[in-house]
C-alpha cells in the first residue's frame, strides 16, 4: 500500500522538492492533499498533475478563485479549511511546509489525530515547545525532521541508547555575511542578505540563515526534538554546509552526518521513514572537496543567535515572542522598511517589552503571538518615522 501524505505548503521551496520526491517514489508514496496560502494557480496545477481532488488555501480570495476555476475537485479555505483538510483526508503523513507560525495550528491537527508527521516548519516546534511533543507522545504520533540538521540528528541518535549523549552540534554555514564585523553590515542590501552561499531557499528561511536566527531557531527545535537540555547543545560553523551535524558520545567517539546540501535528501529520508530510497545526488567526493573548515559563532555581530538562546532559557512564551517579532522584523526588511541590523533591535526590544510568562495552552500561544506581533509591527513603524 503506498503512504498517503498531505503536503501543507507545496507551492514553496521545500514543498516543490517534496513533490519532487514523491514523482520518483513510484508506488511508494501517494499524494492526496495539498496546501498553500495564495498561490492557487499554481497549487491547481500541482493537485491535477499529482491526480489530488482536495486542497486548501489559507487566503479566502485564492480560494474562491480556485473553486470558480476547479470543477473536478474540491477546494477548502482560510484556517479552518486547512484544519478539514488534515482531519477528513485520511492520510497516513502529513509534511508540514508551511513558512512561519502560521504553522502551528495544522502541526497540532496533525498530532491531535495521531498522523504522523514530517517537520520542516521549525517555527511551530519553537513557539509550541512542550505542549507540542506532550500532544504527539500522548496520540503516538512521531515527529520526523525535515531540516537538514535535525534529520542528520535524528539519523545519528537512532542507534544510541539514553545517557551515551554528551553533545549535540549544530552546524551553521554562517550565511553570507560571515567573517563581517557589526559595522560592515549596517547598509547590506536585501538582495545581498538572499545571495545565500550553499542552499536555495524560500525568503525568510533565507534572511534568518544571514541573521543566523535560524540557528537561534535551530536550537530550540533540536532541543524539543531530542529533549537536549541547553547547555548541551553547541553551535560551530562550517561554511562548505557538507557535515550537516555530529554528536559527540561518552565514549569520546563523535559521530557526523555528511553530504552535499540538496533538501531533497532530508525531505526524502523523513518521507520514506523507516525506509531508505536512492535519490538522485552525486555521492560525497572527500578528495574533490579538499578540506573542511570549521570556525565559532560571532554571537556579538549576530546578536539574533544570543537573543535566541536567551529566549530559549527564559522560557515560557519567550521563544513565541522571539520567533513573532522575528517574522514582522524579516517581512519588514524585505519590503525594504527596515535594515539588515535592526531585525535584532526590534525582536530585543519586544522581548523587553514582553517579558516571558507561562503557557497554558495553545490558545494563550497564539495571544502571546499576536501581542509581539503588534508590539514588533509598532517598533517598526517608529523606525521607519525616525
Ligand atoms: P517558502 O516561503 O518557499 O514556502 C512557504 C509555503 O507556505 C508556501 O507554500 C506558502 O504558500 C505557504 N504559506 C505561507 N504562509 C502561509 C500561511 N499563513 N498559511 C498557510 N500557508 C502559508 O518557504 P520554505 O519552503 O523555504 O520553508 C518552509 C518551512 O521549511 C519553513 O519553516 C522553513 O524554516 C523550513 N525549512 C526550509 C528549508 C529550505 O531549504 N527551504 C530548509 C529547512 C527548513 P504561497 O506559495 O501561496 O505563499
Ligand atoms: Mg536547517
Amino acid at each position: 500500500m503506498p503512504r498517503r501524505l498531505a503536503i501543507l505548503g507545496s507551492t514553496g521551496s521545500i514543498g516543490v522538492q517534496a513533490l519532487d520526491v514523491v514523482s520518483r517514489s513510484g508506488e511508494d508514496l501517494n499524494v492526496v492533499a495539498l496546501s498553500a496560502a495564495s498561490a492557487w494557480e499554481q497549487l491547481l496545477s500541482q493537485a491535477r498533475e499529482y491526480g489530488v481532488r482536495r486542497i486548501a488555501l489559507s487566503d479566502q480570495d485564492a480560494a474562491a478563485r480556485a473553486g470558480e476555476a476547479w470543477t473536478d475537485g474540491e477546494v477548502l479555505a482560510g484556517a479552518d479549511g486547512l484544519v478539514r483538510l488534515i482531519t477528513e483526508c485520511e492520510c497516513d503523513m502529513v509534511l508540514n511546509a508551511i513558512v512561519g507560525s502560521a504553522g502551528l495550528v495544522p502541526t497540532v491537527a496533525t498530532l491531535g489525530e495521531g498522523l504522523d508527521l514530517a517537520l520542516a516548519n521549525k517555527e511551530s516546534l519553537v513557539v509550541g515547545g512542550e505542549l507540542v511533543t506532550q500532544l504527539a507522545e500522548a496520540t503516538s504520533a512521531a515527529i520526523i525532521p525535515v531540516d537538514s540538521e535535525h534529520s542528520a540528528l535524528y539519523q545519528l541518535l537512532a542507534s544510541e541508547r539514553p545517557g551515551t549523549v554528551d553533545r549535540l552540534i549544530l552546524t551553521a554555514s554562517g550565511g553570507p555575511f560571515r567573517g563581517r564585523a557589526a559595522a560592515e553590515l549596517e547598509d547590506v542590501t536585501v538582495e545581498q542578505a538572499l545571495a545565500h552561499p550553499t542552499w536555495e531557499m524560500g525568503g525568510k528561511i533565507t534572511i534568518d540563515s544571514a541573521t543566523l536566527m535560524n540557528k537561534g531557531l535551530e536550537l530550540i527545535e533540536a532541543h524539543h526534538l531530542f529533549g537536549t537540555p541547553y547547555e548541551q547543545i553547541d553551535v560551530v560553523v562550517h561554511p562548505q554546509s557538507i557535515v550537516h551535524s555530529l554528536i559527540q558520545l561518552c565514549d569520546g567517539a563523535t559521530l557526523a552526518h555528511l553530504g552535499y546540501p540538496d533538501m531533497r535528501v532530508p525531505i526524502s529520508y523523513a518521507l520514506h521513514h523507516p525506509e531508505r530510497v536512492d535519490v538522485p545526488v552525486r555521492p560525497l567526493d572527500l578528495v574533490a572537496l579538499g578540506a573542511l573548515t570549521f570556525e565559532p559563532v560571532d554571537e556579538q555581530t549576530f546578536a539574533c543567535l544570543r537573543l535566541a538562546r536567551e529566549a530559549a532559557l527564559a522560557g515560557g512564551t519567550a521563544p513565541c515572542t522571539l520567533n513573532a517579532a522575528n517574522e514582522i522584523a524579516v517581512h519588514a526588511f524585505l519590503a525594504g522598511r527596515l535594515r539588515f541590523t535592526e531585525i535584532a533591535a526590534v525582536i530585543e526590544e519586544t522581548l523587553a517589552q514582553l517579558p516571558a510568562e507561562r503557557v497554558h495552552s495553545f490558545e494563550s500561544l497564539g495571544e502571546a503571538d499576536a501581542h509581539a506581533r503588534r508590539v514588533a509591527a509598532e517598533l517598526v513603524a517608529d523606525r521607519a518615522a525616525a
